[in-house]
């Protein structure tokens, strides 16, 4: 059995979708949701359901019993989630859980005084309890969604141009589903034990080049600007973006300034079989029909 926690969210989902796609048969397929509700779609698949809360030790070893390999997805609940991944890994150690695969960071430093220590220290933590559980794991380190690229970008950004304090920092921006097929490849694979992979595009993005791309391809000139990083937060406070989201976005313009977000030695070619989505293709696919 694999079981996949945050299997309501849009990475687990996906890395379910791609499981069975590529011929896991869903009944050996079990989601981790808090909401029964909304694993509904994924009931309708014929994946078992069993629900269950980070925060809820019992409900955890309740819910992976019977599980072989367990994928923690990182949780999302930035103040909690350190104590909720620990959780997780106790859950499935006394549950019997064989191979504990989950997804983290990739960066440059393995430092939380680093630029991306915001986001970076449970996930350096969690990893060092997964190394030390005694089960067998596989941690599979993703860099930025870049899904997310035109949220950072901001909405008129072909007609304002870009207004993001990174300097000349780059990100080795990759899809969320690249990354879901890369981690059911690994779960439907032998030989992962005790690995630790960057799951990134092999191109690091500078959002120089992204200006430069979004004028080739809409014919309009679209500026960057990299302002102090105190302008950008005020900027974006009196727009009215609540503060958590707008210390998120300063932080990864830091942490690629930092240089902590570039491709490095990536294994997502390698683990998909073929090069991941570029951001050409995601960029043009969003700015060329407007
Ligand atoms: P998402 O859509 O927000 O999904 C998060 C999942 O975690 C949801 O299924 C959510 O359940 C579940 N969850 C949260 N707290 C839980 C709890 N206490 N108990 C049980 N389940 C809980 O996020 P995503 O896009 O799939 O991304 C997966 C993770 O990657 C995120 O959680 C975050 O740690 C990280 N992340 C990475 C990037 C990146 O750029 N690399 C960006 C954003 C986030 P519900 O459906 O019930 O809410």
């Amino acid at each position: 059995m694999i079981t996949i926690t945050g299997a309501t969210g849009q990475l687990g989902n996906s890395v379910i979708n791609f499981l069975i796609q590529k011929g896991v048969s869903s009944s050996e397929i079990t989601a981790l949701a808090r909401s029964v509700e909304k694993a509904e779609p994924l009931k309708a698949k014929g994946v078992n359901i069993k629900t269950g809360n980070y925060d809820d030790l019992a409900s955890l070893v309740e819910a992976f019993k019977g599980t072989d390999k367990l994928l923690l997805i990182s949780g999302n609940e930035m103040e909690k989630r350190e104590q909720q991944h620990i959780n997780v890994v106790n859950a499935a150690k006394e549950a019997g859980v064989k191979h504990i695969f989950y997804t983290s960071l990739q960066r440059k430093t393995d430092s939380a005084d680093s630029p991306i220590g915001f986001v970076l220290s449970a996930h350096l933590n969690t990893e060092k309890i997964i190394q030390e559980s005694g089960m067998s794991y596989t941690i599979l380190r993703n860099n930025l969604y870049m899904d997310m690229l035109p949220w950072v970008l901001g909405q008129n950004v072909v007609e304002a141009g870009i207004f993001y304090p990174a300097k000349d920092g780059e990100v080795a921006y990759t899809m969320r589903d690249d990354m879901a097929e890369a981690a059911a490849n690994v779960m439907m694979s032998d030989g992962h034990e005790g690995k630790e992979y960057n799951i990134s595009n092999g191109h690091s993005l500078s959002f120089g080049e992204v200006a430069q791309h979004l004028s080739a391809v809409t014919g309009k000139e679209v500026k960057y600007i990299s302002p102090d990083v105190a302008v950008y937060k005020d900027t974006l406070m009196n727009a009215g973006m609540p503060e958590v989201a707008v210390d998120m976005l300063a932080g990864f313009a830091m942490g690629a300034s930092a240089g902590e977000l570039v491709a490095g030695d990536t294994d997502l070619p390698g683990l998909l079989g073929r090069e991941p989505v570029n951001y050409k293709t995601f960029l043009d696919a969003i700015y060329t029909q407007k």
